[in-house]
């Protein structure tokens, strides 16, 4: 038989007060598995900064300075998803670091670091645990797909996000995705070494991680990490190793006063001395040396002056 409202109130007392109990067990259950969003923040941990996390790349510490890393995590969402505050703070910094627009919010001991993110929040502002800080952008994104990258900070030490998220629910994805298709023919004197976006162009920006003011010497690639990288021409390879701040780099000298590099790769295919093809593979794309993720910082230097790239693609 249905129990409607009517017939409920129609029962006799211990029954109604036994379904009322019920209810009431039912309720608490509910709220229990319920995610603990504000649970969460409430316990000292971060709540996600998306309503719907999918979770990409995970934090990789690197081992020393230069070393490669993933200085954060990244979590995959469509483009124009609300970005959210981990936890209650205020807004520190809300503008472009290197071309890319990042979010960041001093927590007393800590900082949240979001990016790319179009910002509805100003430097100053105090921000609740869950507040709407801004929305995710479809450029800038060093993820195959569009992702949100989430750092924390405590000083200069890059933490990782995950130990104090995880509540509620998930989802894992492929942190790599699908590498972009092979670069199209050439349009210049230079063939494109990777296909994807071009996440942060030659000129005069401030350094993602050092924060210093400088010419950023060479056109950046979004693409994930073990993408094929070919030779932008023909030549010789003349360096083919670890160059500091540029993680491991390939050399390719093409004749009289053009060279061009391929740097923070993970792998490197080709040895000094070696002769290579316009198109060949000559590494892989990494997150070697100062570098905040996978992607290729390409160079061209025209008598030992580095030149803006895209112009010649
Ligand atoms: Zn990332
Ligand atoms: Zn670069």
């Amino acid at each position: 038989m249905p129990l409607s409202p009517a017939s409920a109130g129609g029962l006799a007392g211990p029954m109604r007060r036994r379904i009322l109990a019920l209810a009431a067990v039912l309720l608490l259950l509910v709220a229990l598995l319920l995610p603990p969003a504000a649970a969460a923040s409430a316990s000292g941990g971060w709540s996600w900064p998306l309503d719907e996390p999918r979770v990409g790349r995970r934090f990789e510490p690197p081992a020393e300075r230069y070393g490669a890393g993933h200085r954060g995590v990244d979590l995959e969402a469509e483009v124009g998803a609300v970005v959210r505050a981990v936890a209650a703070g205020r807004v520190t910094f809300a503008g472009p670091v290197g071309g890319v627009p990042v979010v960041t919010i001093d927590h007393g001991r800590e900082r949240s670091t979001y990016q790319p993110v179009e910002a509805r929040v100003s430097v100053g502002d105090a921000v609740s645990a869950r507040q709407v800080i801004g929305t995710l952008l479809g450029t800038h994104s060093h993820c195959a797909a569009a992702c949100l990258h989430l750092g924390r900070l405590e000083g200069d030490d890059y933490l990782d996000p995950m130990d104090l998220l995880g509540g509620g629910r998930f989802r894992l994805i492929s942190p790599d995705g699908d590498p972009p298709p092979p670069p199209a023919g050439t349009g210049g004197d230079l063939a494109r070494p990777v296909g994807g976006p071009v996440t942060s162009p030659f000129g005069m920006r401030v350094h993602p991680i050092t924060g210093v003011r400088k010419l950023h010497d060479g056109a950046d690639f979004g693409v994930p990490c073990g993408t094929p990288v070919h030779a932008a021409a023909s030549g010789t390879v003349t360096g083919s190793g670890l160059a500091g701040a540029y993680g491991q780099r390939v050399v390719i000298a093409h004749g009289p006063g053009r060279s061009t590099s391929y740097n923070h790769l993970s792998r490197r295919g080709v040895a000094v001395g070696a002769t290579v093809s316009q198109g060949d593979v000559i590494g892989h794309v990494g997150s070697t040396g100062l570098s905040t993720g996978c992607h290729l910082h390409f160079m061209v230097v025209d008598d030992g002056v580095p030149v803006d790239p895209l112009p010649l693609l």
